[in-house]
């Protein structure tokens, strides 16, 4: 670890030879992403993309799960941020919050010129799964599952639309309206992850995935991935995001969707939202 690595508080830096690591540190909370998460993100992003020492980065996560995806206690709720809230009061508010925090963000680490690996375990959903998603390998552990449980809350998916890309077209409307999610073995089984490590391993392996890319001549490791991403622009990948996006934003405003936000205001935790909706409390239309 380099001494002069910048302390955050949400997320821990490090460089360890050519491979940076950025660690989501909020294990109490499923790392859910508070938009200081994001911000701390986007800042060791910057700090790896800089730093010529840096050839490969590492995103991965403390404790049990990966990430539970956004913060919703941070935009509904008792502990709601006033400003947060404020701003997402109107559809245009709301349309230009999510693509500052959520789609820019997401989008940069999708085109971060150096390779970027996801090492995932436990739960990855929603929001957390866009993060694990937009990287370019993800090492799954053998516990991690993946999903996008939020149909039935009216979500359409979340800000970009990553499953037809990793999960196929079928997998993918599957996924998407079913909500259920999908083990390690099943998501590498369909393209979504590159390879399944005991989760004792996990740390190791994706270690030694990025040191083995990290040979590779920067200029031709950026090359490679550039390329690849332009066979996925062929096919329209950054346009179709734009169309979810828009999508994305019709169903947050619809009067279904602002009357279940109305009756979720008085819960503070995604798992109490998850719980209420597989109750059947939430309409089901
Ligand atoms: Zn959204």
């Amino acid at each position: 670890m380099s001494d002069d690595a910048p302390q955050f508080e949400t997320v821990r830096y490090r460089v360890d030879g050519a491979v940076a690591t950025i660690t989501l540190a909020r294990p109490d909370k499923a790392n859910a992403m508070s938009m200081q998460l994001i911000d701390e993100v986007d800042a060791a992003f910057s700090l790896a993309g800089t730093d010529p020492a840096v050839r490969v980065v590492v995103l991965d996560a403390e404790g049990r799960n990966f990430c539970s995806g956004h913060d919703l206690a941070e935009l509904v709720g008792p502990d709601a941020d006033p400003a947060i809230v404020a701003e997402r009061a109107t559809a245009e508010g709301k349309f230009a919050q999510e693509k500052r925090m959520y789609v820019d963000r997401c989008v940069r680490i999708y085109e971060f010129p150096k390779p970027t690996i996801a090492a995932v375990q436990g739960r990855c959903i929603a929001a957390g799964l866009m993060l694990a998603l937009v990287c370019d390998l993800v090492v799954a552990a053998d516990d991690a599952s993946f999903a996008n449980p939020v149909a039935r809350m009216s979500g359409m998916g979340v800000e970009l639309l990553l499953e037809p890309w990793d999960l196929g077209i079928r997998k993918a409307k599957e996924f998407l309206w079913t909500g259920e999610p999908l083990g390690a073995a099943d998501a590498a089984a369909a393209g979504m992850v590159n390879r399944v490590v005991p989760r004792a391993e996990l740390a190791d392996a994706a270690r030694a995935l990025a040191e083995t890319i990290a040979l590779v001549p920067p200029v031709t490791a950026e090359r490679i991935k550039d390329s690849v991403n332009h066979t996925y622009e062929l096919m329209g990948k950054r346009q179709s995001w734009q169309y979810h996006f828009m999508a994305h934003h019709f169903t947050h405003n619809t009067a279904t969707a602002l009357g279940m936000l109305a009756d979720r205001q008085g819960m503070g935790s995604m798992r109490e939202v998850f719980e209420a909706r597989d109750r059947g409390d939430a309409p089901a239309s």
